[in-house]
């Protein structure tokens, strides 16, 4: 399988566009200059900036602000995009196989698929792959132009992910004074919403929500979610003292955590128990020197790190690194580097979150400290809209800064706070 680099060019496979493989993907064109060819296969054409998301579900931003083209980047590096899921990863054979029957051999191999919810209903609507929450975006719309409609909505998870997208949501229907007009329900099997962040953050959060009408269920558990008769979902749930009862939302949004794609667990790597690639800190398999995995779909063991975004992207300027120092390592002697040839991941001591309130302030926290702050938010947009900025010139570049500014403007001065 080994190819020669004087007659074949070296290939490298990127599976999966997500926010770690951007540094990657948007510098390919040093490689495919080189005579590398560059493939990526993803199946979808946009990555949504998890940041902004729950602002683009609260009316801040566009759905052109809060995503990059991956296609569009892959074919200005001179790149392939295959527009299909990868199935299979055999790592003895070098290939890649797609949903669309593609077989597709590499020499590299970088992996950055992201987890899945576990148990996800196809009543439901997910939150992973993020872009399945944009399915939310038209709904939210079409009640909010129609002065006579209503949204009942359950959100089911109550972490980090669930309550900003409830805050923003909340937020956006009190801004436009229709507070009455939405029904929405955090649910969360814990005792408590934001397990594991701070005692007064949690509280801070869960009075905003219930001010703007919302409903938190904790101790109860979403059994079954079913599509009834007409538009709305049965959803079936338990309380921790054993009652059962049943709601009809016309919504649900599914936001419980992450597990680990099969096709990860099925290629015979190593995994950990959610079935996510184990890496060394060189973000590379402990096995195969020439396979590589990062963001959520990675576990370093001795780190154990959360499935967040902020990780993601710490580790995609090393990603890229340690690809180039690999396709370099090959193209001289058709070796894979050592170890110490690499660089190894530092992440941050605590990884900061700012969730957006859905009002004119953010919540800051890093373990277990916490403020809400409206200069928190600026913060979060101007951070945020570099970080996009970098990878989508062409949105933002426009109509990126104006709906922005916009948006703000015509905010609720009182912030509804
Ligand atoms: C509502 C919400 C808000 C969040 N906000 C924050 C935040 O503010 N801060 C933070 O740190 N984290 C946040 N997160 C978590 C963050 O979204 C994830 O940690 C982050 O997206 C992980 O990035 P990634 O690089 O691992 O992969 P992802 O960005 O998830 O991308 C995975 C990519 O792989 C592709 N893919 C999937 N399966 C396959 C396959 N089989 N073959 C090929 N391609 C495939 C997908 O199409 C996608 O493009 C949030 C999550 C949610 C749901």
């Amino acid at each position: 399988m080994d190819r020669s680099p004087m007659t074949e060019p070296l290939h490298i496979v990127l599976v999966g566009g997500g926010h770690a493989m951007l540094p990657s993907l948007a510098h390919a064109q040093d490689w495919t200059d080189a005579g590398i060819k560059v493939t990526l296969i993803d199946p979808q054409r946009w990555l949504y900036y998890s940041g902004m998301v729950p602002e683009h579900l609260g009316g801040v931003y566009a759905v052109d602000d809060i995503r990059v083209d991956l296609r569009r980047l892959a074919h200005r590096a001179g790149a392939t995009h295959v527009t299909a899921r990868a199935t299979a990863l055999d790592p003895e054979a070098r290939v890649v196989t797609t949903d669309e029957g593609e077989t597709i051999p590499y020499d590299v191999l970088a992996i950055d698929v992201g987890g899945v919810n576990p148990a996800l209903p196809d009543a439901a609507v997910g939150t992973k792959p993020i872009y399945r929450i944009r399915a939310l975006s038209p709904h939210l719309k079409q009640v909010l132009d129609a002065p006579t409609e209503t949204l009942g909505l359950t959100i089911v998870g109550g972490g980090a992910a669930g309550v900003e997208v409830a805050l923003n949501i909340t937020g956006r229907f009190a801004g436009a004074g229709r507070t009455a007009d939405l029904s929405l329900t955090v649910v969360e099997q814990s005792g408590r919403i934001l397990p594991g962040f701070p005692e007064g953050m949690r509280a801070y959060a869960a009075r905003l929500l219930r001010e703007r009408g919302a409903t938190i269920r904790t101790a109860t558990t979403v059994g079954q979610v079913r599509g009834a008769d007409g538009d709305r979902t049965q959803v079936d749930m338990r309380t921790g003292t054993g009652e059962h009862d049943t709601v009809h939302p016309d919504a649900v949004l599914w936001s419980t955590g992450a597990v680990a794609p099969p096709l990860l667990r099925e290629s015979g790597l190593s995994t950990d128990e959610r079935g996510f690639l184990h890496t060394t800190r060189r973000l590379r398999t402990p096995t195969h020197p020439r396979i590589f995995a990062a963001g959520d779909c990675g576990t370093i063991p001795e780190l154990n790190l959360d499935k967040v975004g902020v990780h993601a992207v710490k580790q995609g300027p090393d990603l890229r690194t340690n690809l180039d120092t690999t396709l370099r390592r090959l193209a001289e002697d058709g070796s894979a580097p050592v170890a110490s040839a690499l660089t190894a991941f530092r992440p941050y001591p605590v990884a900061p979150l700012v969730l957006s309130t859905g009002a004119r302030r953010a919540i800051w926290t890093a373990g277990p400290l916490w403020m809400a702050r409206s200069w928190f938010l600026r913060l979060k947009h101007w951070v945020d809209r570099r970080w996009i900025q970098r990878y989508a010139p062409e949105q933002w570049g426009a109509a990126g800064w104006r709906s922005l500014v916009a948006a703000e403007a015509a905010s609720d001065p009182d912030g509804n706070e």
